[in-house]
C-alpha cells in the first residue's frame, strides 16, 4: 500500500477502505508519511468528503492510535463537554464546573486553539500556575475527590488527532464535517466519560457557516457516539456574534468568572444553563423546568464557582492573578444606530493577529491581548459612544486593526431583534 494511490483515489471522489485508513493514520503517528502528503490527503478529504463508514474507519483508527482512559474507578456518573469552536467561546470554563455543582464527575481533556476559533486550554494557561498537565493516576485522583479535572489532551490519548489537528490548522483543512467529527469523538470516546454533550457551533465565527451543516455534524457525531455506547446530546448553537463580550485568552476567563459570581453576560448564561439542563434532563430524568431550578439554585448559592475554585486551586492556579493586558485603545461608534451584525468571523482573525492565536503551528500566545465588546447584536449605539476595546501587546498589526475593525459591526437605523441563541437540540 502507499500513500500516494491513497490521495490520489480520494482527489477522484472514491472512497478508501479501512485498511486504507488504518494505514494512513498509523504512517502519520510514525512519521513515515511527510506532512505534506498528510496535508494532501487531508485536503482532498476536505473537498471530497468521506462516507459514513469511511468517518468510523477514521475515528477507530485515531482511538487506537494512543491510550484511552478507563473511567471504571471514578465514584459517579461520568459527564464531557465539546465544543466545534466559535469565537469567544468560554462555555466549559463556566459549565464544567457547573456540572460538577451538579454531583456528576467531569473528566475533560480539552484542546488549543484552532483556526480563527479559541481553545480552553489556552485560556486556563492565562491563569497564573495552573497546570494543564496531569498524568493518569492524578487526573483520576482529583475527578475523585472534587469532580472536576480539566487537562490538555494528554500526549497518548488520540494522538493521531494531535498531529492532524495542529496541521489542519495551518493548512486551510479544518472545516470539514468527516474531519471535524472523527477529530471530537475520537478524543471523546478515548477519554471515557459516559454522556457527552456536544456543543455545535453555527454561524460565520463558527466552522459550519450553515444550519444544515451543523446538523450534519450532529447526526454524525451522535452516530459515532451509538456505536461506542455513548449517549450524546448536540446543542446547535448561534455563532454570528461572538458569545458574550471578550474574545481573548485571559480576558474571557475574567468573563467567565464574572458569570459565576452572577453577572456574566445573558447569552453565555443562558447557553450554560440550558446545557446543563438538557444534561440532567437527559442523563437523569429530571423533568426540563425542575432540572433549570436546579441548576439555577447551583449558580445562585455560588456552588459552581466554588467548584471552579477548587479546581483551580487543585491545578496550581491563581484564579486573583489572570493574565490580561495593560495597554488598551477603545474604539467608538462613528454613527448611531442599531447594532444588526457583528463579524465574529473577524474579530477572531483580528485577535489572532493581536497574539491571542496561533497563525503557524510552533507561535507563541500572548494570553493577555484581545478584544472585549461594548455592544451586541440588537443593541441601540449613539455616535461616539464606546464600541470596543482592544488589548494589546504587540504593535505589529496595531495600526491596521485600529482602523478597519469598527467594519466588523454593521448599523441600522431599523430596531433589530437579538440574535436566537439555541438554534437547535438533537440528541
Ligand atoms: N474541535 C476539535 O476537537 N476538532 C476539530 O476538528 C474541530 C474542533
Amino acid at each position: 500500500m502507499n500513500i500516494i494511490d491513497i490521495i490520489n483515489k480520494k482527489r477522484l471522489k472514491e472512497s478508501l477502505t479501512k485498511e486504507e485508513i488504518d494505514f494512513f493514520v498509523s504512517g502519520v503517528l510514525d512519521e513515515s508519511i511527510k506532512d505534506y502528503q498528510t496535508s494532501s490527503l487531508l485536503m482532498a478529504i476536505c473537498l471530497n468528503g468521506m462516507n459514513d463508514e469511511e468517518i468510523f474507519s477514521l475515528t477507530d483508527a485515531m482511538i487506537n492510535s494512543g491510550d484511552t482512559i478507563d473511567l471504571s474507578s471514578i465514584n459517579g456518573v461520568t459527564i464531557d463537554k465539546h465544543s466545534t469552536g466559535g469565537v469567544g467561546d468560554k462555555v466549559t470554563l463556566v459549565l464544567a464546573p457547573l456540572l460538577a455543582s451538579l454531583g456528576f464527575y467531569v473528566a475533560k481533556m480539552s484542546g488549543r486553539g484552532l483556526g480563527h476559533t479559541g481553545g480552553t486550554i489556552d485560556k486556563l494557561e492565562s491563569i497564573y500556575g495552573y497546570n494543564v498537565e496531569l498524568n493518569k493516576d492524578d487526573f483520576l485522583k482529583q475527578v475523585n475527590d472534587i469532580g472536576i479535572a480539566v487537562i490538555s489532551q494528554t500526549g497518548n490519548l488520540a494522538p493521531a488527532d494531535k498531529k492532524l489537528y495542529a496541521l489542519r490548522d495551518v493548512t486551510g483543512t479544518v472545516e470539514s464535517i468527516p474531519l471535524i467529527a472523527a477529530s471530537i469523538m475520537s478524543k471523546k470516546i478515548a477519554s471515557g466519560s459516559k454522556y457527552i454533550l456536544l456543543d455545535v457551533k453555527v454561524g460565520n465565527g463558527a466552522l459550519m457557516k450553515n444550519i444544515d451543516d451543523a446538523k450534519k455534524l450532529a447526526e454524525t457525531m451522535i452516530a459515532i457516539g451509538k456505536r461506542y455506547d455513548r449517549k450524546v446530546i448536540c446543542m446547535l448553537t448561534n455563532m454570528d456574534e461572538p458569545l458574550g463580550y471578550a474574545i481573548g485568552n485571559g480576558l474571557e476567563v475574567q468573563e467567565a468568572l464574572n458569570s459565576l459570581n452572577l453577572h456574566g453576560p445573558r447569552d453565555l448564561n443562558t447557553l450554560v444553563i440550558n446545557m446543563a439542563a438538557m444534561a440532567l434532563k437527559t442523563f437523569e430524568n429530571i423533568p426540563f423546568e425542575q432540572a433549570v431550578l436546579k441548576v439555577k439554585e447551583c449558580l445562585v448559592t455560588k456552588k459552581a464557582l466554588a467548584k471552579l475554585n477548587d479546581l483551580v486551586y487543585a491545578q496550581g492556579g491563581n484564579l486573583d492573578n489572570i493574565v490580561i493586558s495593560n495597554n488598551k485603545i477603545e474604539i467608538k461608534a462613528c454613527e448611531n444606530g442599531y447594532i444588526k451584525s457583528i463579524n465574529a468571523y473577524k474579530l477572531g482573525e483580528y485577535a489572532k493577529l493581536l497574539g491571542a492565536g496561533r497563525s503557524k503551528k510552533d507561535d507563541i500566545i500572548d494570553y493577555g491581548v484581545g478584544i472585549v465588546l461594548n455592544k451586541k447584536v440588537g443593541d441601540y449605539i449613539e455616535n461616539e459612544e464606546l464600541l470596543l476595546t482592544i488589548y494589546y501587546n504587540d504593535q505589529t498589526n496595531l495600526e491596521y486593526i485600529k482602523n478597519n475593525i469598527s467594519n466588523v459591526f454593521e448599523l441600522s437605523k431599523e430596531k433589530v431583534e437579538p440574535l436566537k441563541l439555541i438554534i437547535d437540540i438533537i440528541y
